[in-house]
């Protein structure tokens, strides 16, 4: 059996800690993120958590405790938090080619090969670069499988005296560690088989790894089987360092507060699929399908509707005004009066690369075409001036409908008029 080690990396807090990179302000302070249109609270430093408040909590519910303890509250910054995601990932690639982003806070690294190293000092030289390089704390969990790598994450978060980097491979204490390990908290284990293992008297890891296989394949089936071998030492998922090219583009959000006009939704439709065909643009490709849909607040004891349609262009196109136009008939087929609507979004289909366009006899492909000179000069200005500089009048400038985002801090890493001034006396 080829003896394999990865490594689990992931960012302590990670909203929050991205949040006190740019302001020291808030270091042992108690912070909440709060989510789209500020609503519930989505990420918790420690501090916060402490006081006894939960993921899910909404912000208006603990008015008086914010007061009373201090507690610093931000609209989620995902500008913010993308940039500096990408910056993690960029330093944990320099310590392997092999490496598998698993979230936006956390990527599995393969250490095969380099068994010549001790791996704890090896996952303490990459925590403290992440920490010098970003200002970002990491925990590291060190194990022969990726679940095991998970495990020894947790281990690592939850005991201080690791300096959060723990190494499970043939640790003398493997079992114990797994005997503290909840079947709530195994990695894959979803809150279903969770339950059904607890009935069955399953009660923590260690219990898993030693279930019978044929017991195990039969409650949870072959995925459930992997867990438990990775459980055992036996490496079964390997490292997913290939990434898909997207199948699809969606981009939507709720609104601030409720849209009835058809100019509001026709703006905000216009902003989503702008940002939609820029992505497509990111990632070389071109597309032939733009999908619309509207939805009411179905919370909410109004008149309900909810509807979408699809549109198709007549060759792929990475072209934003081919989209928008597509969009707006769309939406004027789907779009009914008299309704307040709390949501709108388009989804871009059939994606393929643009070297793979077909081609047709009576329209040039968008590769060899002015259309795509237009895109990359205007790419271009809005890379180097800033996102939106250039934009399309279908947009709007007032934008009456954006999510309510009161609190939010600036876009540090990403927008020139925000970068943080320092004053030396
Ligand atoms: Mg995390």
């Amino acid at each position: 059996m080829k003896k394999e080690t990865f490594a689990l990396i992931d960012c302590n807090n990670f909203y929050a800690a991205c949040e006190r990179v740019f302001n020291p302000e808030l270091i042992c302070k108690p912070i909440g993120i709060l989510s789209n249109n500020d609503g519930i609270i989505v990420a918790l430093s420690n501090e916060l958590k402490q006081l006894g408040i939960y993921r899910g909590t909404p912000g208006f519910k603990i008015k008086d405790q914010i007061k009373k303890y201090d507690i610093k509250m931000f609209s989620s910054n995902y500008t913010l938090y993308g940039d500096m995601s990408a910056r993690v990932m960029k330093t944990l690639s320099q310590f392997t080619p092999d490496i598998e982003i698993y979230s936006i806070d956390e990527a599995f690294l393969s250490l095969s090969g380099f068994e010549y190293l001790n791996f704890k000092d090896y996952g303490r030289k990459i925590k403290d670069t992440v920490w010098k390089w970003t200002g970002l704390p990491v925990s590291i969990g060190i194990g022969p499988t990726k679940t095991l790598a998970k495990v020894a994450n947790r281990f690592a978060k939850k005991h201080k005296y690791t300096g959060g980097v723990f190494d499970i491979s043939g640790h003398p204490d493997t079992e114990k560690i797994l005997e503290w390990i909840d079947v709530e908290h195994i990695w894959g284990v979803g809150r279903q088989y969770a339950k059904m293992l607890r009935r069955n008297g399953i009660e923590n890891a260690l219990q898993l790894s030693r279930t019978p296989d044929k017991w195990v394949q039969k409650k949870m089936t072959i995925v459930g089987l992997r867990t438990a071998k990775e459980l055992r030492g036996i490496s079964c998922i390997d490292l997913e360092t290939d990434i898909d090219p997207k199948k699809e583009i969606v981009c939507s959000k709720s609104f601030g507060t409720p849209v009835t006009e058809l100019q509001h939704l026709k703006e905000a439709t216009a902003s989503y699929c702008v940002r939609a065909v820029e992505k497509l643009r990111e990632e070389h490709q071109v597309a032939s399908q733009i999908m619309v849909f509207l939805t009411t607040n179905r919370f909410k004891n109004d008149p309900q509707y909810a509807n979408y349609a699809n549109s198709r262009l007549s060759v792929p196109s990475a072209y934003t005004p081919d989209f928008l136009k597509a969009a707006h008939n769309v939406l004027k087929r789907i779009y009914r009066s008299g309704y307040n609507y709390k949501k709108v979004g388009v989804m871009i289909c059939d994606i393929i690369h643009q070297s793979k366009a077909p081609l047709d006899i009576f329209e040039p492909t968008y590769l060899d075409d002015h259309r795509k000179v237009i895109m990359d000069c205007m790419d271009e200005i809005n890379g180097k001036m800033g996102s939106n500089k250039l934009t399309y009048a279908a947009v709007g400038t007032e934008q009456p409908w954006q999510m309510k985002r009161e609190i939010l801090t600036p876009g540090y890493t990403t927008n020139w008029h925000h970068i943080p001034v320092v004053h030396a006396r």
